[in-house]
């Protein structure tokens, strides 16, 4: 049985960045984003081989995927780490389930900790076929066209609606209640880290009460963007864009990977 776990730095229970820019732009905040990271991806871990793993690989999600820290992650773990690989270009029909751990709300969400859509500074919204999608609903798809569940999710209030609303029956440990974009009401880090593990092993005994999430093309991807010049930029023939408006571009795909 194979899993992989997906860690982006935004989600994990402690972490709220700081006013006027992104989590890396809070360097102590960084930091400690990196080391829970790796420890709820470890508790995560410790879940799966304790229900019967045989492999697990920890996907460094955030930014250039080179954020963590690797001497502290479960050695049975493999990493898949560094920028430009693909979107789980190492999933395959072969693995058992998905899970989440920090990922975070999609932008456009209020009172959610670090929401945003693969960058908060350029995109204000996207939306796949007329619906707002965020990461976890994109890379929940891409597992989708290897026939692979996600089975799992840990991040803060709002992220976990976002994911139950489109994966109904998928497990989840909720790490903080956000109350804004910078604040949030956390769990203990180190408490998350057990009901982390317990969830996990519980939820592979579950794992075919979920289906996998699958968007089939042809997609039409709208992209609201922050400021006018980047959707001028996107609508250069070279990016090929059409647009809608000052701020919005968009352009049918047919596969999420066409674009991610
Ligand atoms: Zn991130």
């Amino acid at each position: 049985m194979k899993f992989v776990i997906a860690v982006d730095c935004e989600g994990p229970a402690g972490v709220v960045g700081a006013p006027g820019g992104t989590l890396n732009d809070a360097p102590a905040q960084y930091e400690f984003a990196r080391r829970q990271a790796t420890a709820e991806a470890s508790a995560a871990a410790r879940g799966l081989f304790a229900a019967g793993a045989t492999q697990v690989i920890v996907w460094d999600t955030h930014g250039g995927g080179v954020n963590l820290v690797i001497d502290e992650l479960d050695e049975r773990c493999d990493l898949f780490h560094g920028a430009n690989g693909g979107r789980l270009a190492m999933l395959d029909h072969t693995f058992a389930g998905l899970l989440f751990i920090g990922y975070h709300a999609r932008d456009n969400t209020v009172a959610a900790p670090l929401a945003h859509t693969f960058s908060s500074t350029r995109y204000q919204w996207i939306k796949v076929n007329g619906r707002e999608v965020g990461e976890l609903a994109v890379d929940a798809a891409v597992a989708g066209t290897h026939s692979v569940p996600v089975i799992f999710f840990a991040s803060d209030d709002k992220a976990v609606a976002e994911v139950k609303a489109l994966l109904p029956g998928v497990a989840t440990v909720t790490t903080k209640i956000g109350y804004s974009w910078n604040s949030a009401l956390s769990k203990h880090p180190r408490r998350v880290l057990r009901e982390i593990e317990a969830a996990v092993q519980a939820a592979v005994a579950q794992r075919s009460a979920v289906k996998p999430f699958t968007l089939p093309g042809p997609l039409e991807v709208e992209i609201r963007h922050k400021r006018i010049d980047t959707a001028d930029e996107a609508c250069l023939p070279v990016y090929g864009w059409q647009r809608v408006d000052a701020y919005t571009v968009k352009r049918t795909i047919q596969a999420l990977t066409d674009l991610f």
